[in-house]
């Protein structure tokens, strides 16, 4: 199995760490060829307007969302959340609508908005240490979404089918348990 890495801009480099630390092969995905060869993606934080400007650049978004439309695992944090919404309330941009949310981008403000918090995720025992840097919020979900954590009133986490958001950053931690979750929905 092979986990693509979105590899554009943002905090990719800590997920390849990650995944090295539970023995799974990754590679950096940087072109629409990559994408021929991955079993799953994780989209990182860092900037959505860059990253989805970069999409574009680079000729990947639409085969992009083929693909995860096609049943592609994906799991975007923070910025790669927001590149996955179906509407974002505070930006007329949408990147590649394909789970039913509607998030706030920079929900918490901006650099004071960032913070660590241990809280419950569905289908993980414990608390998470969830780190949250400029992050987004979800303020609505469809039907069809299932809602994972819930943080001071906030959605912060949840899932539709093949597609995994999370507001925060679990591969700038030492935690393993949310890119173990991710790998279960990998068959
Ligand atoms: N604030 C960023 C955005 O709106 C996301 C921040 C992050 O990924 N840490 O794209």
């Amino acid at each position: 199995m092979i986990v693509g890495i979105l590899a554009l801009q943002g905090a990719f480099i800590e997920h390849v760490n990650i995944l090295k630390n539970l023995n799974i092969n990754s590679i950096l995905v940087k072109n629409k060829e990559d994408l021929e060869n991955i079993n799953a993606l994780i989209i990182p934080g860092g900037e959505s307007t860059s990253i989805g400007k970069l999409l574009d650049v680079f000729h990947m978004k639409s085969s992009l969302e083929k693909k995860i439309s096609q049943g592609l695992p994906v799991w975007g944090t923070c910025a790669g959340m927001i590149l996955l919404a179906k509407k974002i309330s505070n930006d007329e941009r949408i990147h590649m609508p394909l789970i039913d949310i509607t998030v706030v981008r920079n929900g918490y403000g901006r650099q004071l908005g960032s913070f660590c918090i241990y809280e419950k995720i569905k289908g993980i025992n414990k608390p998470f240490p969830m780190v949250f840097i400029r992050a987004p919020y979800i303020e609505q979900v469809g039907k069809n979404v299932e809602v994972l954590a819930i943080v001071n009133g906030k959605i912060v986490a949840a899932k539709q089918n093949n597609i995994l958001v999370t507001s925060f950053h679990p591969e700038l931690t030492d935690d393993l348990r949310m890119h173990q979750y991710f790998l279960t929905m990998i068959q």
